[in-house]
């Protein structure tokens, strides 16, 4: 580091380089915490683009090359890939590794990561509650880890030093740090973004099927509030694919609950209850104050205008 401090990390591996990997290869140079950082991308379009970009020291079509000597390794692909990848790297790791992620679940991450890590290896699964509707390699950026969370969801009987080592990683790229268990996280991330996410998908769909003329008029009208449901609904359909195949039943008890609100919601306005509506309308307002209050309303994207987060 330009200060004469040691870096974090000798070697950082990323395996998968898009939002999300790219932003921590930017991020991670950009603040000086390794000595070198490397990647890993199945196709050749994102390798060429990777090295065009100059955002890795080195990018990799295997795990296994990609791994080799590196004391940190983060998996930044859909969740549905860690199985297939752990497996293809855990032989090429070496004692003392740490391997962590960024997927957007975690129970299931710990099962399939789990089974095939080596002895002697650390893993800290981790998820930064940050990101935009933009995927690849080109859409990351230094910033997106800034003062957003960041939970560690660490199994039993993870070694101490590996945690402080991620807790420390996560705080030097500008992130507040919170530790849970994978099955709280679970819950909770079902309700403030896995159901929402949901919801967008089918408010989209159900607006796409209207007849032909009242879609032109979707487009033009849109900034009523149909905008925003569009921009959570224009994210990568793997990644969230993923997600719901992986949090299927938090997903479902929060659904369950969700659609009980919306019958009563539904009923207020069918017998034109308006004290129902405004008490509902008046307590939701307050939720938003508190988001803004805690500086993480707006959009996830620094690059963007954010009127009420700053
Ligand atoms: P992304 O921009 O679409 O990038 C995905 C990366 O994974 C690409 O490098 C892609 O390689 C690689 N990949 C996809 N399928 C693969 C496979 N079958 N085998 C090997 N590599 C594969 O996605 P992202 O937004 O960075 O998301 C990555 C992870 O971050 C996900 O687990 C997601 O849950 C988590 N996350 C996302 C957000 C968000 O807002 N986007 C926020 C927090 C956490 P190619 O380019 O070669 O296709």
């Amino acid at each position: 580091m330009s200060d004469g401090t040691e870096p974090l990390f000798q070697k950082i591996a990323l395996i998968g380089i898009g939002l999300i990997g790219s932003s921590l290869a930017r991020a991670t140079r950009q603040r000086g915490l390794s000595h070198e950082i490397v990647a890993c991308a199945r196709s050749k379009s994102t390798r060429d683009k990777v090295m065009e970009l100059g955002i890795a020291d080195a990018v990799y079509e295997t795990p296994a090359e990609a791994v080799q000597d590196a004391d940190l390794v983060i998996l930044c692909t859909p969740v549905s890939t860690y199985d297939d990848l752990a497996l293809a790297m855990a032989p090429a790791l070496k004692p003392g590794t740490i391997i962590s992620d960024v997927g957007s679940v975690k129970e299931s991450v710990i099962r399939d990561v789990g089974q095939h890590l080596p002895d002697g290896v650390h893993f800290v699964p981790g998820h930064p509650i940050a990101g935009t509707e933009h995927s690849g390699p080109e859409a990351g950026f230094a910033e997106l880890f800034d003062g957003r969370w960041c939970i560690l969801t660490p199994p039993a009987g993870t070694n101490a030093d590996a945690l402080e080592k991620i807790k420390a990683y996560w705080a030097a790229l500008g992130s507040m740090v919170e530790i849970m268990t994978p099955h709280h996280h679970d819950k909770v991330l079902a309700i403030t973004s896995h159901l929402p996410h949901l919801i967008a998908y089918t408010i989209v769909g159900t607006a796409t099927d209207l007849e032909e003329s009242q879609q032109a008029d979707v487009v033009k009208f849109s900034a009523g509030g149909f905008r925003d449901f569009t921009r959570i609904a224009a994210s990568d359909p793997i990644m969230w694919r993923d997600v719901f195949l992986n949090n299927r039943e938090a997903v479902l008890e929060m659904l369950q609950r969700f659609s009980e609100d919306l019958s009563v919601l539904q009923r207020a306005v069918r017998w034109g209850e308006g004290d129902v509506l405004e008490e509902r309308f008046r307590k939701t307002r307050d939720i938003r104050r508190g988001i803004v209050d805690a500086h993480q309303a707006g959009t996830f994207d620094a690059r963007e205008p954010d009127s009420e987060d700053s």
